[in-house]
């Protein structure tokens, strides 16, 4: 049947284009609107220097915790239209975006499909990710281990907390 267990999901949400802040603050509220989905928390917003190419503005990045009864594929759908609605551009790989939306963790599912990996392969070497989830939920799992054993790997953060979500 599906679409009746409830699964709690934590999702990424980054920018650095057209107003980032206000494209993060909407896109929360838009998570918490989709069907079959309510925002339980929302870290406060933070600024990062981008990966990749440095010629580019920093990124306002924050981490929400979901509950839905969506599958994980279904929720992506929702992810990826939503980041359409935001006219993301792409102009090159790792280059600006106005809002970018990566399914973190969702439950302890370990998920390995073509257009989805859980938990998401990168986020133990991202501070952007590992900071507000760590705010939401220190004993969090990922990979196995708590937010900070991660973060205790990582040299410079490179990362400022620039306030509480709801303004
Ligand atoms: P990105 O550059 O991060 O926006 O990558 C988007 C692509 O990553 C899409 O084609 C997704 O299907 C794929 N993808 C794989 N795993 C994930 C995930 N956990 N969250 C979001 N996108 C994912």
């Amino acid at each position: 049947m599906g679409g009746l267990q409830t699964a709690r999901a934590y999702i990424g949400l980054g920018s650095n284009l057209d107003e980032p802040v206000r494209q993060v603050s909407l896109a929360m509220k838009e998570l918490d609107e989709l069907p079959l989905t309510s925002v339980k928390a929302a870290s406060s917003l933070y600024s990062s220097r981008p990966v990749g190419p440095q010629d580019q503005p920093d990124f306002v990045n924050a981490v929400v915790e979901l509950e839905t009864t969506l599958s994980p594929l279904a929720l992506l759908d929702q992810l990826q239209a939503l980041e359409q609605r935001h006219r993301r551009r792409r102009l090159r790989h790792w280059g600006p975006r106005t809002l970018d939306l990566d399914l973190l963790l969702f439950d302890d599912a370990r998920i390995e499909h073509p257009r989805l990996k859980v938990p998401h392969p990168h986020m133990r070497e991202r501070a952007f990710v590992l900071v507000p989830l760590q705010e939401l939920d220190p004993s969090l799992a990922v990979f196995e281990q708590a937010p900070d054993h991660w973060l205790q790997r990582l040299d410079d953060p490179g990362l400022q907390r620039i306030g509480n979500s709801r303004g």
